[in-house]
């Protein structure tokens, strides 16, 4: 018996992705982290991605890399480390991103202690105003990293187009290189890793004008979604429906666009707002805000237009259809990176897996 709603998730195209995309950054020099946050640490899925060639995974939260703790990859948390959890970074991360000395400094005694050295990518921010020390304050942290015995300095990085929107270009990548130079020339050290982003550089890379020597990226949607980030574009070739969310039509009826009586507050708080179209064929099915977001959802059936939803009922606009849908049938909507998070993070979906 099938179950609704579900995700089906094409463990092929994943792996073909995967594949593509480790390649395109390989011909310009790049190593790859696969993130993978946004499947909660699902095992099916992060086992088909290290098997299609993936060996280095990134995270948000330990308690994934504690329960994939037998998998052979390595384990990069990309969130800097809270103070609190520097034991299990040091136990169960190999990599970690890092921005503030103090942490750092207990990494490095946790690292001590368990007489081993842990890895750490240092963030510089380049104007995103999310993680990162300031490009000014950069050689002094990293004179005060050598000095710490349990730390290796294994790269810095940046990371943009999160908070501030800020897009990749020649400029801030040379200014990370830049950086980099400075500092390798300032304190007589080498510095393996230039980590410059997120998917919003591969438009970058597909354009081929990533500056040379930015060797290093960490690719979420870029893989998952099968698009770069800085403008929304398809990349060629990859799959862009790895994940079919499915619904179940659970009433069908003819009604007015607009409600009848006193409007007051919907169930989330907020005073609707109607446009009279008529009566319409309208279509609810047994979705909600519980499980998904509605800004994310994307009907594959473009004849479909989604009108609203409350925590559990998805109400659709299906005048356009005909006669295609009864009650009973299944919707299909393609889902955006943060739609896939609720929809991965909601034990109410089933996730279904097809090879
Ligand atoms: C989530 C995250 C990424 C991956 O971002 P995508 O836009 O999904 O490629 C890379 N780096 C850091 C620090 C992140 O938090």
């Amino acid at each position: 018996m099938s179950k609704y709603p579900c995700l089906e998730i094409d463990l092929n195209k994943i792996s073909y992705n995967v594949k593509k995309i480790k390649d395109i950054c390989r011909d310009k020099g790049i190593s790859t982290a696969f993130v993978t946050k946004v499947f909660c640490g699902d095992e099916t899925i992060i086992k088909e991605i290290v098997n299609s060639g993936a060996d280095t995974l990134g995270e948000s939260r330990i308690d994934n890399f504690r329960r994939l703790k037998k998998l052979h990859f390595k384990k990069l948390l990309v969130r800097i480390p809270m103070i609190s959890e520097v034991e299990e970074v040091v136990e169960y991360c190999d990599i970690s991103l890092n921005s503030e000395l103090k942490v750092i400094q207990a990494l490095s005694r946790e690292a001590e202690n368990r007489s081993k050295k842990h890895s750490i990518i240092l963030m510089v921010d380049l104007g995103d105003l999310r993680e990162g020390v300031l490009p000014k304050d950069a050689i002094e942290i990293v004179k005060e990293i050598l000095e710490l015995k349990g730390i290796e300095l294994l790269g810095i990085g940046t990371n943009l187009t999160c908070y501030g929107g800020v897009i990749p270009d020649e400029n801030n990548m040379g200014r990370l290189l830049e950086i980099k130079n400075n500092i390798e020339e300032s304190l007589n050290i080498n510095i393996p890793l230039v980590s410059g982003g997120n998917s919003s550089s591969l438009y970058m890379v597909e354009g081929g004008n990533i500056p040379k020597g930015i060797n290093h990226l960490r690719i979420g949607e870029g893989f998952i979604l099968g698009r770069e980030t800085a403008f929304g574009k398809d990349i060629d070739h990859l799959h862009k429906d790895v994940f079919t969310l499915k619904g179940e039509i659970i009433e069908i009826k003819e009604k007015p666009s607009i409600p009848e009586g006193k409007i007051g507050l919907d169930a989330f708080g907020n005073k609707p707002e109607f446009e009279d179209k008529g009566f319409m064929k309208r279509a609810i099915v047994a979705l909600g805000k519980q499980d998904i977001l509605l800004e994310g959802i994307y009907p594959r059936d473009k004849k479909i237009e989604i009108l609203g939803a409350s925590s559990d009922h998805l109400i659709l606009n299906i005048t356009s259809c005909g006669n295609k849908y009864s009650v009973g049938d299944i919707v299909e909507f393609d889902v955006n990176y943060g739609c896939l998070l609720s929809v991965m993070t909601s034990s109410y979906i089933e996730k279904r897996y097809i090879k």
